[in-house]
């Protein structure tokens, strides 16, 4: 049998929504990825499906992944957990309700309507359980949530099943250019070569990058999230703050998982997370002033994983500026997971007609201006399998 035609590093949701597309598209992809699938970001994701609150340039493509969301049946196979119960950032104050009318205002100028300002008493039917000096709110009403490790999942069964290959307990160790083919070579001494390089390493995104001459700044969060036991039913939509970091729903389960971007500690060269469990107080100590009935229930897990995150708070999402062959699409800032079914074509597209009819300029490899050589050839990363 021929090779693979495109090598994939990282098997977290975009690696693997990029080896699906692609053979949808009829091509040979093999992924590699250095653990096991979805055992960073994707696995440890608070799987908010949300285009509340996103920045204008990644509106078109959370709106169109927002879509795909509401038949990710059709496209791979199970419902991945999605249920579109809303998501709704409240107003403490007439401050925050400004905030929010002007953002709605600048929407509806830009032909969005996806995000409506609610005031109090229309908030409360979404949201009956809030505390009482929440004012009013902001709602898109399509977003909802899903399973993020199902999803991950699901679209690497997809993938396998239109002919992908991926190998986990792959990790990429060295990658350079020869005879037009990207060569990368694995720990455990296995050689892969294709044409096209996609480089969706998440958080060691950028490592990868300036192992063949590309920099790209990159730094990384542990960002954290908290399980509480199972409740009675108090919540139907994800919500989230205009101006305190918060973020929190409710499972089929009855447990409410508290998130919101609060960090803990993480290191690249290990993979490792700790928790700052004084920053999970604050957070818990919001969701309970939100929702005074938290008071009633206790927190039974919490933990970290580990994301990229970029200077401007965009993703990577192109073809490399200095090497052909080689389309990044990693550093989703916390923000990714929503934008997976779509990001993924759009790779696809680059891959194999080398353009997309998709805007992605905001999150040009080379928006930075980072210098670009001939490749270091630096020791690449190892996260933990
Ligand atoms: C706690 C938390 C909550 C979040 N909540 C939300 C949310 O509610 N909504 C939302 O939209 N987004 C959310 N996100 C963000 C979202 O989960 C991520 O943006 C998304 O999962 C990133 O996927 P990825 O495939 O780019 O990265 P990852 O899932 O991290 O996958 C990258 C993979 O590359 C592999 N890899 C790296 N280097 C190598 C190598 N050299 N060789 C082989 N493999 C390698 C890694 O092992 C890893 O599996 C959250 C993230 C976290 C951490």
């Amino acid at each position: 049998m021929s090779g693979p035609e495109v090598l994939v590093v990282g098997g977290g949701l975009h690696g693997l929504s990029a080896a699906f597309h692609l053979a949808r598209r009829g091509r040979r992809v093999r992924v590699l990825e250095a653990g096991h699938l979805a055992r960073h970001a994707s696995g440890f994701s608070a799987g908010g499906v949300r285009t509340l609150g996103r920045h204008p340039a990644e509106i078109p493509l959370a709106l169109e992944a927002l879509d795909l969301w509401h038949r990710i049946g059709e496209l791979v196979g199970e419902d991945c957990g999605f249920r579109a119960s809303g998501q709704v950032k409240v107003a403490e104050s007439a401050a925050d309700l400004t905030v929010l009318e002007e953002r709605a205002a600048a929407l509806r100028a830009g032909g969005y309507t996806h995000e409506e300002v609610v005031d109090a008493a229309g908030l409360r039917r979404l949201l009956p359980a809030v505390a009482p000096h929440v004012v009013g709110g902001m709602v898109a009403r399509r977003d909802g949530f899903a399973s993020p490790y199902r999803t991950s999942l699901a679209f690497g069964r997809a993938a396998r099943a239109l002919g992908a290959e991926i190998v986990e307990g792959a990790r990429v160790i060295a990658a350079g250019r020869r005879g037009g083919l990207w060569h990368l070579r694995t720990a455990d001494g296995a050689e892969h070569a294709a044409p096209v390089l996609v480089n969706a390493a998440g958080a060691w995104g950028a490592r990868l990058a300036r192992h063949i001459g590309e920099t790209i700044p990159l730094g990384f969060n542990a960002f954290m999230m908290m399980l509480t036991a199972r409740m009675p039913a108090f919540v139907t939509p994800v919500v989230g703050a205009t101006s305190r970091p918060i973020s929190f729903k409710q499972a089929e389960t009855g447990q409410v998982m508290i998130g919101g971007g609060h960090k803990g500690v993480g290191s690249l060269d290990t993979g490792a997370t700790a928790l700052d469990v004084e920053r999970l107080a604050y957070s818990a100590r919001t969701a309970l002033e939100l929702f005074p009935v938290l008071a009633e229930t206790r927190i039974v897990h919490a933990w970290a994983g580990i994301e990229g995150v970029t200077p401007d708070d965009l993703p990577v999402i192109g073809a490399s500026g200095l090497h052909d062959g080689v389309i990044h699409a990693f550093g989703f800032c916390g923000h990714g997971f929503e934008l997976g079914p779509v990001v993924g074509d759009i790779v696809a597209q680059l891959a194999t007609q080398g353009f997309t009819n998709r805007p992605i300029a905001a999150f040009a490899p080379g928006r930075f201006g980072g210098p670009a050589g001939a490749g270091t050839g630096a020791a690449l990363p190892q996260p933990a399998g």
